[in-house]
């Protein structure tokens, strides 16, 4: 049995809400999502910040690779060529990279070179000016420059040897 007391209440509480309509929150439909904020604008990178494992040391020069005599690598001491301040990191392995200048001047008296002292080659073959000699891989590569194309031009030149001693009656 409902008591009248709590009857008026209930019909109370239900005119207040026809009164002020459906909230949002018992809607059909979903209520739009909020649109994210933007990402905050990336900062250009500093030199070698574009790949976080890439450091550029200027100036810099290698003082000592530690460790080979054991057999192993362990760090390299770094020295400021201008400071002369010495550092030791802590690496595992030390690649060495020796400019780009081919090693071509004996060469230079028989063979035709670019202005970059790279050999020059007929295009498409290894042909030098000189029959039955033939230049491969880097030292007449200065586009490319991979081990990849070094050994197809390698092999090239293989080819081209043997058919260039069948052509004199000599294989
Ligand atoms: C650090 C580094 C990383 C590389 N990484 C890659 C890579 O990931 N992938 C890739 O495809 N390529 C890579 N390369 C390039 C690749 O090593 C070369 O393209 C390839 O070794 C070229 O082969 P090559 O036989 O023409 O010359 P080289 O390998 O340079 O061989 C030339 C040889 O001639 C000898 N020589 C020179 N002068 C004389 C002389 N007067 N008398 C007798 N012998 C002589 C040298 O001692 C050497 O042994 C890399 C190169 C470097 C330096």
């Amino acid at each position: 049995m409902v008591r009248r007391g709590s009857l008026g209440l209930a019909l109370a509480v239900a005119m207040a809400f026809f009164a002020t309509g459906c909230p949002r929150s018992c809607s059909a439909e979903p209520p739009p999502p909020t649109p994210a904020p933007p990402p905050p604008p990336t900062p250009p990178p500093g030199p070698g910040k574009a790949f976080p494992k890439i450091e550029i040391l200027y100036n810099t020069e290698i003082d000592e690779i530690l460790d080979v005599s054991k057999g192993e690598v362990t760090g390299i001491r770094l020295k400021n060529s201008k400071t002369g301040d010495t550092t030791v990191v802590d690496v595992t392995g030390v690649f060495i990279a020796i400019g780009h200048t081919p090693n071509t001047d004996l060469f230079r008296d028989w063979l035709e070179l670019h202005d970059n002292g790279y050999l020059k080659t007929k295009p498409g073959t290894t042909q030098t000016k000189i029959p039955g000699v033939f230049a491969a891989g880097d030292v007449q590569d200065f586009v490319y420059r991979q081990a990849v194309t070094a050994a197809g031009t390698g092999c090239m030149a293989a080819l081209e040897a043997e058919r260039w001693l069948a052509a004199q009656g000599e294989h």
